[in-house]
């Protein structure tokens, strides 16, 4: 069932617009939110508001953070019976989630049950990632649509090619339930590829994870090097930190389990 809510603006290829028109998708992803009017849920990029539409209904308090100005005017008119929906004119990368739910006021309740959701343009899938990783405990679920390589990436198996930097960072920050693909014609326009939706669960945040950070940056940065050349500049004592961590010198990035950079991080910060 496909449905066309339009603002009379064009979308923009730039800011990644490809609009939610298929019922029953914008349904699967309200469900995998599970919103009841307990929640507070905040939604980067509502676009035309397809999916705020489902989320305002069920009386849960909604946050939407919109960049382009030019759909600021239709969403506030399209919601401006609903006092449970706040609209940010704001670049999702540059938002501190804290501060902009405790300019809020919103209760204590609230504020321990703050779930996301996104829709979001390839752009800025792998800033947004890192940056959702470092606010997490803000966060008790996360249900974000990637185009389909992003999620391929992020859940890229040890000895999988397109394991990298961004799936190890995202792993260590969450549990990664893959949920289900969206075809192009869901979207108007389409986009020329398929879509997946991940659920994604915070996991605790632990010490030294800006060494982790560190250690992954050096660790990938030529993926086609072994890890021993590629931390041999980053880290003076490599050898021995990656033999206290029995990890093989000669193996690339892409091998390591989260398992074994978190004790390679532990090695080096003992060795140093
Ligand atoms: N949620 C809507 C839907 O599913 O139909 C729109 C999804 S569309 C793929 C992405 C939305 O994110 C657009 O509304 C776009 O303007 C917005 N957007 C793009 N970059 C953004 C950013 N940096 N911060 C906040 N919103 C952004």
């Amino acid at each position: 069932m496909k449905m066309v809510h339009s603002t009379g603006s064009r979308p923009k290829k730039s800011l990644g617009q490809n609009f939610l028109i298929d019922a029953i998708f914008i349904d699967r992803i309200v469900a995998a939110v599970d919103a009841s009017s307990a929640d507070l849920i905040c939604e980067i990029g509502p676009g035309r508001g397809a999916l705020t539409e489902r989320l305002v209904r069920t009386g849960a308090e909604i946050v939407a953070v919109e960049l382009d100005r030019k759909l600021i005017d239709p969403l506030t008119d399209r919601f401006k019976a609903q006092p449970n929906f706040h609209l940010i004119e704001q670049d999702a990368l540059t938002v501190d989630f804290p501060k902009l739910f405790a300019d809020r006021n919103f209760s204590i309740a609230r504020l321990a049950s703050v779930k996301l959701v996104a829709n979001l343009p390839f752009y800025i899938s792998t800033a947004i990632l890192q940056r959702l990783s470092a606010q997490r405990e803000f966060f008790s679920t996360l249900v974000l649509m990637f185009q389909k390589e992003v999620v391929d990436r992020i859940t890229a198996d040890p000895g999988n090619s397109e394991r990298g930097f961004l799936t190890v960072i995202v792993e260590s920050a969450f549990q990664i339930e893959r949920l289900f693909d969206v075809p192009p014609n869901a979207f108007q326009p389409s986009p020329k590829v398929w879509s997946s939706v991940v659920r994604l669960i915070p996991k605790p945040v632990a010490a030294g994870e800006d060494d982790l950070r560190s250690l992954l940056s050096a660790g990938f940065a030529q993926k086609r090097k072994t890890i021993s050349n590629n931390l041999k500049t980053a880290f003076p004592k490599y050898a021995e930190a990656l033999a206290l961590a029995a990890i093989d010198p000669k193996l690339r990035a892409e091998r390591l389990t989260l398992e074994d950079w978190i004790r390679l991080s532990d090695a080096i910060r003992s060795v140093s």
